[in-house]
């Protein structure tokens, strides 16, 4: 079974929690372990943030989530327009932050990769940037239901 689903929202810090409880909301048809929702929800939360904080930095743009799920895969875009990323290598670091005296740890990268199979970071080729991460869930083996 493949499905897929496309999210606008604008970047305001209001829109993450709607972001990845969405996200995690649609992977929930295929049945995956609570475990897998929180690390899904783990990860959306620190892409989209990062579009919040530093692709729009005194501005308010789109981010774009799209959420391709085929059979145990699932497969999350996370694309904004706003400033992009200097030294995308870097940005990936542990620890490694721009914005240091606003309380930032420098560890939203860290954490989408210890969270996801696989975290992909380009610069879009006009603006912005595009997060692509991929994750084999385990499914649930549903109960059998009367009726069902
Ligand atoms: P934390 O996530 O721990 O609060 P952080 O956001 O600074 O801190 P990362 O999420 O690892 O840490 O991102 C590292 C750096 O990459 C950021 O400080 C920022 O400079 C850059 N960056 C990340 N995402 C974007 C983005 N969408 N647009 C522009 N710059 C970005
Ligand atoms: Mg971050």
């Amino acid at each position: 079974m493949k499905n897929e689903m496309t999210l606008h929202i604008k970047s305001l810090s209001i829109n993450e929690a709607f972001a990845r409880s969405t996200v995690a909301a649609f992977c929930a048809q295929v049945n995956p372990t609570l475990e897998d929702i929180i690390d899904i929800k783990t990860a959306v939360s620190e892409a989209v943030t990062n579009s919040v904080v530093h692709a729009y930095p005194n501005t308010v743009g789109d981010i774009k989530i799209n959420v391709v799920l085929k059979n145990d895969q699932v497969v999350i875009t996370i694309t904004d327009y706003g400033i992009g990323i200097f030294d995308t290598a870097k940005a990936r670091e542990p620890f490694y932050t721009t914005k240091p005296d606003e309380e930032r740890s420098g560890m939203g990268f860290t954490v989408m990769e210890s969270f996801m199979d696989s975290v992909d970071v380009k610069n879009n080729s006009t603006r912005g940037v595009t997060i692509k991460m991929t994750k084999k869930l385990s499914l649930e083996t549903k109960a059998m239901v009367a009726n069902d």
